[in-house]
């Protein structure tokens, strides 16, 4: 049970009570349709009974609650039906789904990132880099799940150079085997891979020297997967480090709109804003749990949420929860009326994230000893916003994207 128990209040929603009081100060809530909120109440009910009560246990042992997997694919939150309608006839609104990672991350970040690697990276993958015919086959399984799949981009060697960097080399053969590829390399740090059908590997193919991208088998002959053990932030993602050695792959399995590194960034750019909805919820998850606790801790004889101090550091943390909120709120209809630039994304994943950090810090603090155990929600939020502050381009990658368009001068040196 953690020191601050959540209060009956937040259990449960029914669609016409508010689902974010406390932390969602200007109703962004009100973007959303009845119906939309009534799908994220399904889905807070099942974090609140279900994922809570097993977060800290799982944390520690570094290890993934399988047992929440299925149970969550089946909220059917992807493309829910009771807001598409018949299936592929029109998609969930990007404000739905940019709520929907905000609820995820606001009770933990793992299951976040685990859902997003999903709905967000392979779902980009497909539908940016396949075809139509390919997209017609896969995309249907990807939003029901039943192809799951994964982003594999970075490597030992290059993380934020990976543009320049990606040395996995793609080699054609065209031969009595047929028409297929050879894949040897390395990727580090992907996420979910272990319980992945297919990884999405971005490769250099050796002929033109640009990126392509293809749907390798997990269970592949040349491929190893190990596990990232000892990692100190998102304990319950688990993370691999990958081998290609002679990975064959069939022609019509590569991506067959991914033709450069353009059409990679072009990827990124539409993902990096979910990451900016999973620091916002990071944040206000993190507030929250302080908010409880500073109303229900007692010092010298009354609450601590009644000292002056205390309450500055509640109105920074509200602060940096609604700067985010209006931040993705604002780029979310953006995208929605197809406005897509490298420096809007970049903007938004860098201040959500600085914010961020300042906002879970801020929680540990007035959470005192109690805030760095797994007692207390706020110390899993503390830990956790450090990778999510280096993940899909570090602070340091999204300013110099956002330099660039300013200025017109790139900054990268490769
Ligand atoms: P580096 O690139 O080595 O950078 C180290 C530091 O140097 C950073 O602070 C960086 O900002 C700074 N730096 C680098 N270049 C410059 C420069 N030109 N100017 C100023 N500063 C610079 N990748 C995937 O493909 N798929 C995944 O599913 C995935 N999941 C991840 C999950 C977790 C938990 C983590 C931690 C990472 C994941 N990644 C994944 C990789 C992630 O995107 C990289 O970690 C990230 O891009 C940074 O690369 P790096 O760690 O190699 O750091």
């Amino acid at each position: 049970m953690s020191v601050e128990a959540r209060p009956e209040a937040v259990r449960g929603t029914a669609p016409q009570e508010r689902l974010y009081s406390a932390c969602d100060y200007y109703d962004a809530e009100s973007l959303l349709t009845d119906g939309e909120r009534h799908v994220l109440g399904r889905l807070r009910s099942f974090l609140d009974e279900q994922a809570q009560p097993l977060l800290a246990d799982y944390w520690e042992r570094g290890e993934f609650p399988e047992q929440l997997a299925q149970p969550l694919i089946d909220l059917d939150l992807m493309e829910p039906a009771e807001l598409t309608g018949a299936p592929g006839s029109r998609p969930a609104r990007g404000i739905y789904q940019g709520f929907r990672i905000f609820e995820l991350a606001r009770t933990d970040a793992s299951l976040a990132t685990w859902y997003t690697a999903q709905a967000g990276l392979f779902r980009t993958a497909i539908r940016v880099g396949a075809s139509a015919e390919q997209q017609a086959e896969w995309m249907p399984k990807v939003i029901d799940f039943s192809l799951k799949g994964v982003f594999s981009l970075t490597e030992p060697e290059s993380g934020s150079d990976i543009a320049g960097g990606l040395s996995t080399a793609a080699r054609r053969v065209r031969d009595s085997g047929g028409d297929y590829w050879v894949l040897d390399g390395a990727k580090r740090w992907i996420g979910g891979a272990a319980t992945a059908d297919v990884l999405a590997v971005f490769a250099r193919d050796v002929a033109d020297h640009q990126v392509k991208a293809f749907l390798v088998d997990r269970q592949a002959e040349g491929v190893t997967l190990e596990k990232i053990h000892g990692k100190t932030s998102l304990r319950m993602m688990q993370n691999a480090h990958i081998t290609l050695d002679g990975v064959r792959v069939p022609e019509a399995m590569r991506l067959h709109n991914v033709n450069s590194f353009r059409d990679v960034a072009a990827m990124l750019r539409a993902m990096r804003s979910d990451v900016a909805w999973i620091a916002t919820g990071i944040s206000a998850g993190a507030f929250e749990a302080a908010l409880r606790y500073v109303t229900q801790r007692q010092q010298f004889g009354r609450p601590l949420g009644s000292f002056q101090l205390v309450q500055e550091k509640l109105a920074r943390m509200l602060g940096n929860v609604t700067s985010s909120l209006s931040l993705v709120v604002r780029l979310t209809e953006q995208q929605d009326r197809g406005i897509y630039r490298d420096q809007d994304s970049a903007l938004a994943k860098m201040q959500a994230s600085l914010l961020m950090r300042e906002t879970v810090a801020l929680a540990r603090e007035v959470v005192g000893g109690n805030g760095i155990t797994l007692a207390s929600d706020v110390a899993r939020f503390h830990a956790d916003a450090e990778a999510v502050y280096s993940y899909e381009g570090t602070h340091e990658i999204n300013a110099l994207i956002i330099g660039r368009a300013l200025t017109g001068e790139s900054a990268f040196t490769r």
